[in-house]
């Protein structure tokens, strides 16, 4: 009997995206294989996100193309996970009777065994978690991942977040912050290690407050056995130490991993961002210089009145001190256009702040209310306040011609270096090159006289610059990968 098959959707963030790593590693160690296509599966899993507009428009529309498969093919399971189902538990039972396992963000680790139990009840099962079990059951180090790309793999260090940014539904959704023990972590990594991964990328809501949750359970007689036996024996009992760690001594620590060359992380808070993380950026040459800082907004009243915690000013000292600390330093951005009240005064703010700030390049959203979010209760009482969608594109067009002329001259300026890449494969629209990453988070397309793998380390001559990539040559392969690699990749 040949193997039952599944398939996942993935809707939203990095976050989610990691969390379909966790669950095609449960469906794969229950003996399922990836289906060749979505329309083949046996077992079809929507993780779901519920910060993007339409979001559940997009899900229901999916399920209901679902329902006549099923009808056709009863034995097709459907699974929705992800922040919507943690939102919208009842609704889709209501909606789509045809699903059988809806699980939030905090037991997604349970998602097989629901199925298990649903395919045993002949009926549906719906399992959300309030919040994550401070325990190592909800984290993803406890499962078996599969991940998607052998050379590079993601680490989430913290769940949740404690801020209340005025848009956005995740500390709704995903709870309060939580931090996975350091030492915990830090194995982790070393087994990423040994099985060949050179790039890890460090994953959390507001992921340079890492650590601010385990002040006291590290030095109390309440530790959890998960803190003494790991973050307390590899970081609390160092009396030297300070209280609790910080984001920067992570950064730190799994940049020492050895094997480990290059480490990212996402998404971290301006107002977080603290001189030892920096420092550790500055110290660590595995620390990738590239720093994604989210400013929303340059006007001083928008930013209040999205609880963002600080101003332009302040953003901008801290740009400059992280431009001052770490040599050759990527900068990109996320900036809402739109947001109610957004004056055109707000908005020439926000225009000044971006061309001060010179951006490597930046995302930029057209703001749209989520529900149960504050913004989104205010915009209702008082719909008065959102900005005209006409004046909201002019705006955003604008936007993009600043932000794509500082990325363009920051690409300019590279024209002849010779840059890093860990390669990627070929490129999407051009197959006859290959893509690789540099350390600033640039992709470079370029001319290959070789095949070269998936995870390959070469060197570059750039050659010419767009504001969105580089093209240029090999010149040197330095390393090849480690990892074995299933599906070799080649150029031309
Ligand atoms: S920091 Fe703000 S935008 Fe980011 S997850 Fe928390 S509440 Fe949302």
């Amino acid at each position: 009997m040949s193997a039952r098959t599944y398939a996942i959707r993935t809707y939203g963030c990095q976050m989610n995206e990691h969390d379909s790593e966790r669950l095609a590693g449960l469906l794969e160690a229950d003996g399922l294989v990836p289906a060749a296509s979505e329309d083949d599966a046996d077992v079809v899993v929507l993780n779901t996100c519920c910060i993007r507009e339409n979001a559940d428009n997009k899900l229901y529309g999916k399920l209901g193309h679902l329902k006549s498969k099923k009808d056709a093919r009863p034995g097709l399971e459907i699974i929705v996970s992800g922040c919507l189902a943690q939102k919208d538990r009842d609704l889709i039972q209501q909606r789509a009777g045809h699903v059988d396992v809806v699980v939030g963000t905090h037991n997604v680790h349970r998602a097989v065994e629901l199925l298990h139990a649903a395919r045993d009840g002949g009926r549906p099962v719906i399992e959300i978690w309030d919040e994550a079990l401070d325990d190592a059951e909800s984290f993803p180090s406890a499962l078996a991942v599969k991940r998607e790309v052998d050379f590079s793999a993601w680490l989430t260090i913290q769940v949740g977040c404690d801020n209340t940014c005025a848009y956005c539904i995740v500390p709704a959704v995903r709870g309060k912050e939580i931090s996975r023990p350091f030492g915990e972590l830090v194995a982790e990594v070393e087994r990423l290690a040994a099985d060949g991964v050179i790039e890890v990328t460090l994953l959390g809501q507001n992921v340079n407050s890492y650590g601010r949750d385990l002040t006291t359970s590290l030095r109390t007689d309440a530790a959890s056995p998960l803190d003494a036996a790991t973050a307390g024996a590899v970081w609390a009992a160092d009396p030297a130490r300070r209280a609790r760690p910080l984001f920067a001594d992570l950064l730190g620590a799994v940049a020492s991993v050895e094997g480990i060359h290059r480490v990212r992380y996402t998404s971290p808070h301006p107002k977080d961002l603290r001189p030892e993380t920096i420092a550790a950026m500055a110290d660590h040459p595995a620390v990738c210089n590239h720093l994604h800082l989210p400013l929303q907004a340059g006007s001083d009243a928008t930013l209040a009145a999205m609880h963002r915690g600080y101003t332009a000013e302040r953003y901008l000292e801290k740009l400059v001190a992280a431009r001052a600390g770490i040599p050759d330093l990527a900068v990109t951005t996320d900036i809402i256009v739109g947001f109610p009240g957004e004056t055109d005064a707000d908005f020439e703010a926000t225009l000044e702040v971006v061309a001060a700030a010179e951006y490597d390049s930046a995302y930029t959203f057209i703001f749209s209310p989520r529900e149960g979010t504050e913004a989104a209760v205010a915009l209702e009482a008082e719909p008065g306040r959102a900005v005209d969608s006409a004046v909201v594109g002019e705006r955003f067009e604008r936007l993009r011609v600043v932000v794509e002329r500082s990325a363009l001259a920051k690409h300019r300026e590279r024209i002849g270096r010779i840059e890093e890449v860990v390669v990627e494969g070929p490129s999407k629209r051009d197959a006859s090159v290959l893509t690789g990453r540099t350390t600033q988070n640039k992709l470079v397309h370029f001319a290959s006289d070789r095949p070269l793998r998936a995870g390959t380390l070469a060197t570059t001559r750039v050659l010419d610059a767009g504001p969105h990539f580089l093209r240029g040559e090999l010149v040197e392969v330095l390393a090849t990968p480690r990892h074995r690699t299933r599906i070799p990749v080649a150029a031309g």
